[in-house]
């Protein structure tokens, strides 16, 4: 028999880590009332009954998608929808925000994910594309400020309260740091891009993407263009992101613990020449958290480009491969997917292994 869920009164002041264990308990979803753990929906349609919940057609909407994005909006403090991948998100989002009169717009964005540039190019007849300039006052009336903080690879901060104090609408991508390390809703933005595949799934196990929206209007664009081209994830993905979700908390300060850790080690390096990371900068405990932690993403410059490509295939713990946020850590020369990357530069994504397992990894390979 299938029961409506009980309502749990939300709680409203419950901290992150208890909102990724409950905050799907919704009385719109619909499960066997004696599951602790939610079921895999794999239904596509929905018989319309007297007591059948707002689920139609998954293409719309389906109850596992719906538990987990009430989990995501709740650990993003808006209304969170979920895409078929980080790039199916960054496409809806430019999509929502594009000219209702037809008038192309122009977003501004320098670096970061080179996939996005892409999705940009492909967006040519809604868009102008130009530089991001660093100086906020630069951004023009109507300009779509595209943010990428921390940025892939190099781990810079963009701070976003200064774009967004010129009026403009920016667009945040917070792939490299989830919740609970910096909530840029708050800070005003009106769009918050994740990538799910990363540090949100944390187990490198399922492609999916998230657009978390400030209001209702910009929501419901989002959801007419997912139904409309259907960039939808699959049961199997929505369930790891939801099951993934309940650690998040416990993942995301491990992981930016240990890569503090590891850089400041990595630091002291004779054959190392600079870290990029910002964990403990006046920006990172401004906009992110007091600790001043950024996520487990860091990029690191070799002496040589020789010991950047050898380096990753070197190391035993450190899997040599793309993506990042797993729980196992991974190192790649990211000169291969990115040409305008310095030929010496490793990105490094530390997992959940022990601080102490990892520098050995590092100290034996740079010793190669
Ligand atoms: C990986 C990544 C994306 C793209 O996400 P997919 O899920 O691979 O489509 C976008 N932005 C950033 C910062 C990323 O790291």
């Amino acid at each position: 028999m299938l029961v409506r869920r009980r309502v749990l009164s939300t709680g409203r002041n419950w901290k992150p880590s208890t909102l990724a264990v409950h905050a799907d308990n919704d009385p719109t979803s619909f499960t066997h009332d004696w599951d602790v753990s939610p079921p895999i929906g794999v239904s596509t349609t929905f018989e319309r009954k007297a007591n059948s919940g707002p689920d139609v057609y998954s293409r719309e909407s389906c109850p596992t998608r719906g538990r987990c994005e009430a989990v995501l909006s709740a650990l993003c403090g808006g209304q969170a929808r979920l895409f078929s991948s980080g790039l199916s998100a960054t496409h809806a989002a430019l999509s929502a925000l594009s000219s209702d009169e037809g008038k192309k717009r122009r977003v501004l964005i320098s670096g970061g994910y080179h996939g996005t540039h892409a999705v940009v190019d492909n967006l040519k007849s809604l868009y102008e594309v130009a530089p991001l300039p660093e100086d906020p006052s630069r951004v023009a009336p109507g300009d779509v400020v595209w943010l990428e903080t921390p940025k892939n690879p190099t781990c810079e901060l963009s701070d976003v309260a200064a774009y967004v104090a010129t009026g403009e609408d920016v667009v945040v991508d917070a792939t490299l740091a989830p919740p609970p390390l910096q909530n840029c809703l708050d800070l005003g933005a009106r769009l918050v891009v994740h990538s799910s595949t990363k540090s949100l799934s944390g187990h490198s196990d399922g492609l999916s993407g998230v657009v978390v929206s400030s209001d209702q209007r910009l929501d419901q664009k989002l959801k007419r263009h997912r139904g409309a081209v259907g960039s939808v994830p699959g049961s199997l993905e929505t369930w790891l992101l939801l099951r993934s979700l309940r650690t998040l908390d416990l993942r995301i300060r491990r992981q930016s613990t240990t890569a503090v850790e590891v850089a400041r080690w990595l630091g002291q390096h004779p054959r190392v020449s600079a870290v990029h990371f910002a964990a403990g900068s006046d920006l990172a405990k401004k906009q992110m958290n007091e600790a001043g932690l950024v996520g487990g993403t860091f990029a690191i410059e070799l002496e040589s480009e020789n010991l950047a490509t050898s380096l990753p295939t070197n190391l035993a713990l450190f899997k040599d491969a793309t993506s990042l946020g797993g729980c196992e850590s991974l190192a790649e020369w990211r000169r291969r997917y990115d040409d305008e990357i310095s030929p010496r530069l490793v990105r490094l994504s530390v997992g959940l292994e022990d601080p102490k397992d990892l520098i050995d990894d590092l100290a034996q390979a740079l010793s190669q």
